[in-house]
């Protein structure tokens, strides 16, 4: 049977007939819809983890106990899940273990654009990289088989186009007879103290050289050769814009992108005259081959920086541009926060605070933003607070009282514990806002510790913020409304007087939690147009249902009755009264 799957789907699939028992992973774009998809193989344990080094770790346990084991995660998460990452390395497997990478080159909805294909490498694994959906399904079944195989952890790379593109695919049944999962005792292998971990660092030099040897017979490492007058090396989606910029030269394309094939690849430079490697960020495969001593070029007119694209290549090969496609003439449409959002609230009334804001990762980095613009810092996820702490530790006490933290609940629960415990600890007189709306907001409203449900959607326990807060010694807890633009204030200037750590929690759901109910089309507000004044403070919000609408000299507001949620904020920020709730 054939279906057309995006490459999250298909990896889902892969994992199904993989026979893959367990399945975690933290929300991240491009790689969320995995574990979403997966839920639909019953025979699959899914679960959101609070991180991404949590996920893995429960990978892992599963692995030991002889289960086969997938972990999710885009890019940066991996720099979460490291730790454990090069350990399980040394480890290997019992069961197969495979830790897909969604890596999100262009910074689609990332802080970096990191290539993931040097973790690979520096963590001395093997990585997959999948070109379409079919092979997202057949990589992450043949890295379970080279996991076992190998006895090592296998990595499969994505990028955003693989992991949103569509394709068909062919669905195949479960694969049969794989072993029960039991407890096995093997400490030297399993306990990496260092007289284990010395005796398992040459076996992993060794399994290294082995799959060298390997990718070099495998056949998704492949030679397509055509015109012998250029030849070009590519993995991934950039093997899909070699044949369709180029289609008649010769191609090797790489299924395996770590270890290298290293005899196929003297081989197929040994059969074409001018030899290339395009490959998107880094000069991954290009710096091998050239230790190799094979003469090839590559940065030298690829991009090393962000996506790359067809009109790319066509430029890097000096080859004539087609007409222009409707796409590129589309206005550009910058992101934001959506009408009703509840951090608009916090955002406007810190712009207004004139706070020194150190963010973090989540909807609210958006807070960043004209007109709010109330954001000063974001580094990665779950760093505001410690940012807020050492800031603190050089200011001035005046300037300290500026400076605030701002950090979702689902980012505070992935990694925002431990910052606070050390404001706490060394009582660093910080304010740390966790803005608790309740979900997992920025990748799609993904359930999280805090939200109450689970990834399959069955109701488990809740954590009580306020109260895990306070049992990390913070004494000053206060929780508000962040749509009460009054109340927000003066608590928010309370505390940041205050010399000591505190915690002021926003608590208001995520406007498009169905379950919460709080969006209500057409129960929004209106302007009254007699007492506009075209004043303009209600546009500092930045809420798209504001619409302004030039009127001679001054203009006036109107709103979107099918984008208003009715949150009133611009009703309580307008002081002529023209904002009013719809009778
Ligand atoms: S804040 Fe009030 S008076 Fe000013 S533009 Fe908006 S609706 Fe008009
Ligand atoms: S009430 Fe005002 S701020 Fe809230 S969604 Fe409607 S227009 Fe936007």
């Amino acid at each position: 049977m054939k279906e057309i799957l995006s490459g999250n789907e298909a990896i889902a699939r892969g994992a199904f007939e993989a026979g893959v028992k367990v399945a975690s992973a933290y929300p991240g774009t491009p790689s969320t819809e995995i574990l979403e998809n997966i839920i639909q193989y019953k025979d699959i344990d899914a679960s959101w983890a609070p991180n991404e080094k949590v996920a893995l770790e429960v990978g892992i346990g599963a692995s030991f106990g002889g289960g086969r084991a997938l972990v999710t995660m885009k890019h940066v998460g991996v720099n979460v899940a490291a730790d454990p990452l090069f350990t399980l390395s040394y480890t290997g497997v019992n069961g197969g273990l495979v830790l897909v990478s969604a890596d999100d080159p262009e910074m689609h909805s990332s802080q970096n654009e990191q290539d993931n294909r040097n973790y690979a490498k520096f963590a001395k694994v093997p990585m997959l990289e999948s070109a379409d959906s079919q092979e997202c399904k057949d990589f992450t079944k043949l890295a379970f088989a080279i996991s076992e195989q190998f006895d090592t952890p296998v990595m499969l790379r994505t990028t955003t186009r693989t992991s949103h593109g569509k394709s068909i695919v062919t669905l195949e049944e479960p694969v049969a007879g794989l072993p029960v999962p039991k407890l096995t005792r093997n400490a030297a292998k399993f306990v990496m103290l260092p007289s284990n971990a010395r005796v398992r660092h040459p076996f992993i030099e060794e399994r290294t050289l082995k799959l060298q040897q390997y990718a070099n017979t495998l056949t998704i490492n492949r030679m397509e050769l055509r015109d012998r007058s250029i030849g070009v090396i590519t993995s991934g989606i950039p093997y899909q814009y070699v044949r369709e910029v180029l289609p008649e030269a010769s191609v090797l394309k790489l299924g395996m992108v770590y270890p290298l094939p290293d005899k196929l690849i003297r081989e197929f430079a040994g059969k074409v005259e001018k030899l290339y490697i395009v490959e998107e960020l880094d000069p991954f495969i290009e710096e091998q081959v050239k230790a190799m001593g094979v003469e090839v070029i590559g940065k030298e007119i690829i991009p090393i920086c962000g996506e790359l694209t067809p009109g790319i290549l066509r430029k890097a090969f000096k080859l004539p541009e087609p007409a222009r496609s409707r796409v590129d003439i589309l206005p550009g449409r910058p992101p934001n926060m959506c009408p009703g959002c509840p951090h608009r609230g916090i955002f406007y009334t810190l712009n207004q605070l004139k706070a020194y804001v150190m963010g973090d990762i989540g909807c609210y980095t958006l807070g960043f933003l004209p007109p709010l613009s109330a954001m000063d810092t974001c580094v990665c996820m779950g760093a505001g607070i410690g940012n807020a702490i050492g800031i603190t530790k050089v200011l001035s006490t005046e300037e300290q009282k500026k400076v605030v933290a701002v950090i979702g609940d689902s980012t505070f629960l992935h990694s925002g514990i431990t910052g606070l415990l050390d404001m706490v600890y060394n009582n660093v007189p910080a304010t740390v806002i966790i803005l608790d709306n309740r979900i997992t907001a920025m990748t799609g409203r993904q359930e999280n510790p805090a939200s109450g449900f689970t990834l399959v959607g069955d109701e488990t326990f809740k954590v009580d913020l306020p109260q895990l807060v306070r049992s990390l010694g913070v004494k000053n807890v206060r929780i508000v409304d962040p749509l009460n633009i009054d109340e927000t204030k003066q608590v928010l200037q309370e505390e940041m007087e205050r010399p000591e750590p505190s915690v002021v929690i926003t608590r208001r759901p995520c406007v498009l939690i169905k379950r919460e109910g709080v969006y209500e089309n057409g129960a929004g507000v209106k302007v009254d147009i007699e007492l506009c004044a075209g004043c303009k403070a209600c546009l500092k919000l930045g809420c798209p249902a504001i619409i302004w609408q030039a009127d001679g000299k001054k203009g006036k507001a109107f709103i979107d009755p099918q984008l208003c949620t009715g949150c009133n904020v611009c009703e309580q920020v307008c002081k002529l009264n023209a904002i009013e709730a719809k009778k």
